[in-house]
């Protein structure tokens, strides 16, 4: 039988491959990507994670890579390690489908591991190189590893890599790697401050825009739970013990209050750990490891966990605070509701966040508020808005009376009265 794999003309092993792990067609950036990046071409891929992108860039690599020769031919950055270990992870899923004989030797380039390993490690010379921009660097400085022969580049989620400013890293790789480069670069949003980088490197790019609602019919529920500042962090303890999730991740904009919510629950003997960018990373490799084997219910992150990880089995997202660019909120959102299953995007929500939940629903965002009441969730009604009430995100404003002429002195006699009985009552 032909696979849905072949008109995109990738190899019959990797077709093989990929039906043996049971992926039955391309998704859509797959099938707009693949041909292009074979025929050389650089791309701007536009999508989501959860698209499918990374097989997007990884199957014509793949294809490409010419098994016979001994020297680095195409590398992939990414921006956080464990990103790149995950690209990396989905590297190996294909690659112990195919007969040994066709396996491609790569290597996982990530800082945080002991330098001289790794030196050692690059003593077999990689084909395909998976990494962070940091240490990739300062491997090709140190002329440990050689990239001179490699001519294919892919920068993934390029947005977030000029964030965090590590695109001048990705710059000297690439000014290091062979003249004729062809460079790919996979990004939710392609903002204007990108420009002059692929202008540098890219020509002609063909740029495929896989509009985010395309990308999968997620059956994500957007929920507000109504809170006061004050009272957050037990709300959040409350919530969690009631979600009773699966897996959930907890979002909050800093380290600190990271740190301060993972406390906070661990004295409540939930069973939770942490991901920050202070947190080690020979931790942050091991939270990794037992996140996806779920051997823990909670995990409190900053967005460093929002982008790119696909981490199976999250079945809630809880906002502590919203973040502050809303682009994370769909970020964070993105890491449940994967693989067709269903998920809850709750979010803590207080008067100062109306503004944010507002903006939100102009991207098309519909939120239900919801209460714990006698052991379940329950919706909690939300009043029409009228032209005289003002419902403003769960916050319901009554609507001013319209008064009767004399309807003041008419309460304050109804009044007197009552207070004259009250005394009378009293004596
Ligand atoms: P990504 O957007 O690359 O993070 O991919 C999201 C998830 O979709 C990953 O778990 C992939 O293994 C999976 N995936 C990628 N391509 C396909 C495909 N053609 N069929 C089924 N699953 C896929």
């Amino acid at each position: 039988m032909k696979s849905p794999f072949e008109r995109l003309k990738i190899n019959e092993s990797l077709q093989a491959a990929l039906s043996s792990i049971g992926f039955e067609k391309p998704t859509e950036i797959q099938e707009r990507v693949i041909p292009g990046i074979i025929n050389g071409q650089d791309m701007i891929g536009q999508s989501q994670t959860g698209s499918g992108k990374t097989f997007a860039f990884l199957l014509p690599l793949m294809h490409r890579i010419d098994i016979q020769k001994e020297e680095v031919q195409a590398v992939i950055t990414a921006p956080t390690r464990e990103l790149a270990q995950q690209i990396y992870n989905e590297f190996l899923k294909i690659s112990e489908q195919m007969p040994e004989e066709k396996q491609i030797k790569a290597k996982a380039i990530v800082g945080g591991t002991d330098r001289k390993r790794m030196a050692e490690k690059l003593k077999t010379v990689p084909q395909l190189v998976i990494g962070t921009p940091g240490r990739i660097k300062d491997l090709v400085k140190a002329q440990e590893l050689v990239v001179y022969t490699a001519n294919m580049l892919v920068v993934d989620e390029a947005d977030q890599m000029l964030d965090m400013g590590f695109i001048e890293d990705v710059d000297q790789i690439a000014s290091r790697m062979a003249n004729e480069l062809q460079m790919m670069v996979f990004s939710a949003t392609v903002p204007e401050k990108l420009q002059p980088f692929l202008k540098k490197y890219m020509k002609n790019p063909k740029h495929v825009h896989v509009e985010p609602q395309h990308i999968t019919a997620k059956d994500i529920k957007h929920v507000l739970l109504q809170t006061k500042h004050n009272d957050k962090l037990a709300m959040l303890i409350k919530t969690a013990r009631n979600f009773n999730p699966y897996f959930a991740i907890i979002f909050a904009n800093t380290k600190k209050m990271v740190d301060e919510i993972a406390d906070a629950m661990a004295a409540e003997g939930l069973s939770v750990e942490r991901l920050h960018g202070d947190v080690p990373p020979r931790t942050r490799k091991n939270i990794m490891k037992r996140v996806q084997k779920a051997e823990f219910q909670f995990l409190v992150a900053t967005d460093l966990a929002a982008r790119g990880i696909d981490i199976k089995g999250v079945s809630h997202i809880i906002n502590y605070e919203f973040p502050k660019d809303l682009d994370f909120y769909i970020h964070r959102a993105g890491r449940t509701g994967r693989a067709g299953m269903s998920g809850v995007c709750a979010s803590l929500f207080e008067q100062t966040d109306q503004h944010a939940v507002q903006k939100l629903k102009e991207k098309k965002i519909t939120f239900t508020y919801e209460q714990y009441k006698n052991g379940e969730w329950i919706a909690v009604k939300q009043r029409e808005k009228s032209a005289a009430s003002k419902e403003q995100d769960g916050v319901y404003v009554p609507k001013p009376r319209k008064v009767k002429p004399g309807y003041k002195k008419k309460m304050d006699e109804q009044k007197k009265k009552l207070m004259k009985k009250k005394r009378r009552n009293q004596r």
